[in-house]
């Protein structure tokens, strides 16, 4: 309801001092549990939100001082809320970088809060009692895992390949096929990270064609690297020929040039054994002969954020002593927890303690179950102004891996008689915790792949429910 323009004056002269809504009982109340700035900025902010809805015209026949204490409580949660905050994925893309990537095993997790809680042996060599390095200690499990000589950690895949490009090819060429000159995200790109490392690029072959002659007629005095990319955020179909590693590597030999790939994605384990397109493993590449192999900690390995990198003794003890190393070192709490995650993968308890590797197994009649008994809870809390429905739909892997890989699955599909797909899609994006859906067809659908037991399913079902009764 719109007011005239006196109505709005004495609205605006009904408006209370910040000290006159901090007097209200409901001020006082929240004060026993919310600290004193909250409540004092919540006033100001509710006070500065009374006076913008008076001076649209907006009337409820409230005065300035209802409004500013009944919005109180809101503003002071809005104030507390921490800015990173848990969110649902409902999406079906597993590895979802604007969700945070990989969910970390619980076990990784308990390892990190025991090893960063208290003090640790980070520094420590416990045999001597001498200072230790912190880049030894997951050398063992990653040797044991993937067959290399040595291995060292760095804070994500990104540092690893400019530690590399870095400590191994400063004001030299790295050779590099046109068709991996990827970028994997924002800033990102091959080249660049080339660049910003002192490199020089020797682009060779063509974006669909790259052949070994070609890369061996680049080679010269200057070359310091043969580097491949893995492809993993798109494809290239039809007309292609490129390089396997292992062919690469016979080269690198020959000729004295260190072969590095560059693996992404790159997994722990062979993903085929889950019925899941099959992703080329660090072991699968140091076996054909590459010298250093980078993987990403959060992609489909399933662990914190880390660069992972394995081979040749000699090249990682380079990477080591370089002065870069320190601005790209990983902090206690990601070697504890990457460890804790390697340990799954060694001791072959990966598929069911890995959460990304069970989202990636989920078979389709289970996921139908689970879109079933998400369709149940929410019909529990009463959805009149929906239609809801279980339907067929399509997961993905995400993270800038294996992009044609379609995960079969189930989704709840819903429709609102009133409002639009978009506007319920950023309804759940602003539920407490925040529902990440997809839009689709005019309607929202919930994929249950990435929905974490029945605690989430729980969640969304409330969600819903919360949302239907503001519509009816
Ligand atoms: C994802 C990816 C990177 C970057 O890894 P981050 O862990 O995100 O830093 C580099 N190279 C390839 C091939 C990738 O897929």
């Amino acid at each position: 309801m719109l007011v005239d323009d006196s109505t709005r004056q004495a609205l605006l002269r009904s408006l209370p001092s910040i000290d006159e809504v901090l007097r209200s009982g409901v001020a006082e109340e929240l004060s026993r549990t919310a600290p004193r700035w909250a409540v004092a900025e919540a006033a100001r902010r509710a006070v500065e939100t009374a006076r913008q809805q008076i001076l649209r015209g907006e009337s409820d026949g409230r005065s300035g001082l209802e409004r500013a204490v009944a919005d109180l409580p809101h503003e002071v949660e809005s104030l507390l809320a921490p800015a990173i905050r848990r969110v649902i994925n409902a999406t079906g893309v597993i590895l979802h970088t604007n969700l945070g990537r990989a969910p970390m095993p619980r076990k990784a997790l308990e390892r990190a809060v025991e090893i960063a809680t208290g003090y640790s042996n980070l520094e420590l060599d416990l045999e001597t009692g001498l200072r230790g390095s912190r880049h030894g200690h997951l050398a063992r499990i990653l040797r044991q895992l993937t067959g290399a000589e040595d291995a060292v950690v760095v804070n994500n895949n990104a540092a690893a390949v400019l530690l590399v490009a870095t400590a191994l090819a400063a004001g030299r060429e790295a050779i590099v096929s046109r068709g991996e000159l990827v970028e994997i995200g924002g800033a990102f790109r091959i080249p660049e990270v080339l660049s910003a490392g002192g490199a020089r690029l020797r682009e060779v072959g063509t974006t669909n064609r790259t052949r070994i002659g070609d890369y061996e007629a680049a080679l010269c005095p200057d070359s310091a690297l043969l580097l491949k990319v893995h492809r993993s955020n798109f494809a290239v179909v039809g007309f292609t020929e490129e390089v396997g590693i292992g062919e690469l590597a016979l080269l690198g030999r020959r000729a004295g040039v260190p072969v590095v790939e560059d693996l992404g994605s790159g997994a722990m384990m062979d993903l085929g054994r889950l019925g899941v397109g099959s992703e080329p493993t660090a072991a699968a590449a140091i076996e054909s002969g590459a010298d250093l192999v980078t993987v990403s900690g959060d992609k489909l390995l399933g662990g914190p954020q880390a660069g992972v990198i394995v081979g040749r003794a000699a090249l990682v003890g380079r990477l080591r002593k370089h002065p870069l190393m320190r601005a790209v070192r990983p902090d206690k709490l990601t070697l504890a927890s990457l460890e804790a995650t390697l340990e799954l993968y060694r001791d072959s308890r990966g598929v069911d303690q890995v959460p990304i590797l069970a989202m990636l197994a989920a078979k389709a009649g289970d996921l139908r179950d689970r879109a079933e008994k998400l369709a149940r809870l929410c019909r529990e809390q009463g959805v009149a102004p929906f239609a809801i429905q279980v339907r067929q739909s399509t997961g993905k892997v995400g993270g800038g891996a294996q992009p044609l890989t379609e995960l079969p699955g189930f989704a709840l599909v819903l429709r609102h008689t009133k409002r639009s797909a978009v506007d319920i899609e950023a309804a759940l994006r602003r539920n407490a915790p925040p529902v990440i859906a997809r839009v689709s067809e005019d309607a929202v659908w919930l994929d249950v792949r990435t929905l974490q037991g029945d605690e989430e399913l729980d969640l969304v079902a409330r969600a819903v429910g919360r949302i239907a009764a503001e519509g009816s």
